[in-house]
């Protein structure tokens, strides 16, 4: 007989589902989640939407994924955070909890005694970490951000986490993987910190989703979990491996104002060719992004404001000798 799997007041017995939600530790918020205990012996993972709450691809797809996952097929346990930044998605607030303005994938390792997004990160670290064995964390570009589908894997962590890591982020189907070069902050590079292989995934962007993005979603995190033995069934690849992207340069705009872009995502330019201009409400020139290497575009804020030190562009740029 399969042990059963609790998480707060939720209990999966072997073969069962269970949805409800779980409170965040020392507040009244609750988040809605998913138990799967599997039929079968096997490991854990997390799917995890909503660290950022207008990513909605990520969220819908958390949704879609923890309706249609069947215990019946499934090796381990499944745990599916629906949506993590619950108060954020109820007031419309972009990406930041509503309370404290953070951004929850900065704020990792959290604290029982600090503001809202350091509860969440706290009671993720609490109660969910010591459970699991694999992390996938669902992603978008935020409201005014677009980008290219890509997969983050861990870079700074032990052996086994960074390549294990590597390995899940291969089996996504998108067409370039970074490696991340920090070790906290965020959920999924902190979970690599305490030894659980982590990727987290991008895919869509600007505020809104459709179903094609989400069934692309969806493919990439069953392809995972067949990879991983949680699920029956073979890796159904569309793509090759996805090219790393390497270095990444991430730009942070250096002043408030109007921000005008000269590429798309997803668009190839030059070192020194202008990426994009902060001007101010009289058109004067405030700032003059250029392109300190060879690159593609990964993601770019797209919304005509832009802020001082929040995310400008990101873009990177790969060995053509190894093509
Ligand atoms: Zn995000």
């Amino acid at each position: 007989m399969k042990e059963a799997f609790k998480i707060g007041s939720l209990m999966a017995e072997q073969g069962e589902k269970v949805s409800g939600y779980l409170p965040i530790i020392n507040t009244e918020v609750e988040i809605p989640i998913t138990l799967i205990n599997g039929r079968n012996e096997g490991k854990t993972i997390l799917i995890c939407g909503g660290v950022h709450n207008a990513e909605y691809v990520g969220i819908q797809s958390a949704i879609e994924l923890a309706e249609e996952l069947d215990p019946e097929n499934v090796n381990g346990n499944i745990i599916v955070i629906r949506l993590l930044n619950r108060s954020g998605f109820e007031h419309r607030t972009m990406s930041l909890v509503y309370e404290d303005g953070k951004n929850i994938n900065r704020v990792f390792p959290g604290s029982a005694l600090g503001t809202l997004a350091d509860k969440i990160a706290y009671t993720m670290e609490s109660e969910i970490y010591p459970r699991i064995d694999y992390y996938i964390d669902l992603h978008c570009g935020d409201g005014y951000e677009a980008l290219v589908p890509y997969v983050y894997c861990l870079g700074v962590a032990s052996d086994y986490v960074v390549e294990t890591s590597r390995k899940m982020a291969e089996v996504m189907d998108v067409d370039y993987l970074v490696v991340s070069n920090v070790d906290r902050g965020g959920a999924y590079n902190y979970a690599g910190a305490l030894g659980i292989p982590s990727i987290l995934l991008e895919r869509g962007c600007k505020g809104t989703w459709n179903r094609e993005l989400v069934e692309e979603d969806k493919h990439d995190v069953k392809n995972l979990l067949a990879f991983l033995g949680i699920l029956d069934g073979e890796v159904q690849k569309k793509k090759g491996v996805p090219k790393e992207v390497n270095p990444v340069t991430y730009e942070d705009a250096p002043a408030t104002g109007c921000w005008y872009p000269s590429f798309q995502v997803g668009e190839t330019f030059k070192e020194g060719e202008i990426l994009g201009v902060i001007k101010d409400y009289f058109g004067k020139e405030l700032y003059t992004c250029l392109a300190k290497h060879d690159g593609i575009m990964l993601y770019q804020t797209i919304s005509l404001c832009i802020m001082e030190d929040t995310p400008m562009v990101a873009y990177g740029t790969w060995d053509t000798n190894k093509e």
